[in-house]
């Protein structure tokens, strides 16, 4: 896909989740790699009202080349790139439900979310809860760097989801699918829900 076309798609799915209240003010960040380096949204920028010439483009290694600021995020990105050869895309969001189950103390750390629905197992398959660290600190570059080859989902602690698609469309709908199923977990809380079975999701993962 050329650099324009995945500008105006950056826009156009910035402001899907916008509109439906899947990111809220300036949080929240999309990034597409190009052949020479990859597109990041500008730092403080609202989701929702992206100008696509104004999105920032670094180069290989992080370094901003043209467009407004980048966001302070891109270290994320850049630790996921590094780590998938085959991503061409990262959506990461401070989207509500998916918070609120990276806040809870008792999930599993090495796979965050239950098997509940077949589309999750898909999509998303195993989530690991990266440990929480404050905004900006590079550690936490490093710890999902060290989770990345083997996860394309992530969920930071106390912050969001970090999900790498190979184009921009699969990780969006990557992105929905875990914050759906984060709802849904909710939801169930405490109501014993039955879940897929491991022989079921071995069959969906074949
Ligand atoms: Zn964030």
């Amino acid at each position: 896909m050329s650099e324009s076309r995945l500008r105006e798609q950056i826009t156009l799915f910035g402001k899907s989740l916008f509109d439906r209240g899947l990111t809220m003010g300036s949080s929240g960040n999309i990034s597409a790699r190009l052949d020479d380096g990859w597109l990041l949204t500008p730092t403080n920028s609202c989701l929702g009202r992206l100008d696509p010439a104004a999105i920032a483009k670094l180069d290989k290694d992080g370094n901003h080349l043209s467009g407004d600021p980048p966001s302070k995020e891109g270290f994320l990105h850049r630790a996921v790139y590094e780590e998938r050869a085959g991503a061409g895309a990262i959506v990461h969001l401070h989207s509500t439900h998916s918070v609120a189950v990276s806040c809870l103390p008792e999930v599993d750390a090495r796979d965050v979310l239950p098997p509940l629905t077949a589309y999750y197992v898909m999509r998303v398959g195993t989530l690991p809860l990266v440990p929480y660290y404050p905004p900006g600190d590079r550690t936490l570059a490093e710890a999902v760097r060290g989770l990345a080859g083997k996860h394309s989902a992530m969920l930071l602690a106390n912050h969001g989801p970090v999900v790498a698609g190979k184009t921009l469309e699969a990780a969006l709908y990557a992105t929905e699918e875990l914050e759906e199923t984060a709802r849904l977990y909710l939801l169930l809380h405490g109501r014993n829900p039955r879940c897929l079975t491991p022989e079921q999701v071995t069959a969906l993962q074949k």
